[in-house]
């Protein structure tokens, strides 16, 4: 069976990626049960950057193969915006919630037809012989308030194209089914099973 380590300590990633790759006989890891695991600076001015960045960063300290996800919110009047630095909209030291309501507050008063936004990730492979990336975007709108609890991020302030409701009023499995993060992961699974058909030849 193929270990692969999940370049984060984010457990809503971990939950969506470990779900999304729930059909490969893959043993998934991720950075909370290794010891001294590298403080990757997101320091790059695309998502790719950062991707490669914490892929190719985690692979270097423990020869696992490695995925990372870098992710953010794109919203179309503001110029594409937070974008890579989602994290950090609302200051260096932001919570999920500081960030939601600056965003909201930063819409205020605009009607839906200019809420436009799309969620984009790109996703790292690093390995011996292998550095890939992959990209998955779902487009959608900015809600006029924060509703639901499930998820992480800006998962309540954001409705999918499709839906009425928000990623974080919707069940899981929808969200893992048509998210950005899924869709750049179903690419990953395609390089994955490339991968190991190699190595087991
Ligand atoms: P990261 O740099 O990829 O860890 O993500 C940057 C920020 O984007 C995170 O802090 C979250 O606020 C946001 N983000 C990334 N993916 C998602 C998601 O699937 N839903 C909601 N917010 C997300």
């Amino acid at each position: 069976m193929l270990t692969v380590l999940l370049a984060t300590h984010n457990p809503g990633k971990v939950k969506e990626i470990r779900s999304i790759l729930s059909d490969l006989p893959l043993e998934i890891r991720d950075l909370s049960g290794m010891p001294d695991s590298p403080e990757v600076v997101e320091d790059g001015a695309t998502l790719e950057e950062n991707a490669l960045k914490k892929a190719s960063e985690v692979y270097e300290r423990f020869h696992l193969l490695t995925l990372a996800d870098d992710s953010g919110l794109e919203v179309y009047s503001l110029d594409m915006k937070p974008g890579v630095r989602s994290a950090r909209f609302a200051g260096e030291k932001a919570t999920y919630s500081d960030n939601n309501r600056k965003l909201l507050q930063a819409l205020s008063g605009l009607p839906r037809d200019q809420r436009g936004a799309r969620f984009r990730c790109v996703a790292a492979v690093a390995g011996k012989g292998i550095m890939e990336t992959t990209e998955g975007v779902c487009t959608g709108r900015i809600a006029e308030e924060a509703y639901g609890k499930g998820g992480f991020g800006y998962d309540p302030i954001f409705i999918p194209d499709g839906f009425d409701l928000t990623f974080a009023e919707l069940p899981s499995d929808i969200k893992n089914r048509i998210s950005h993060r899924a869709r750049a992961f179903n690419v990953v699974r395609d390089i994955l099973l490339q991968y190991a058909s190699n190595l087991y030849r």
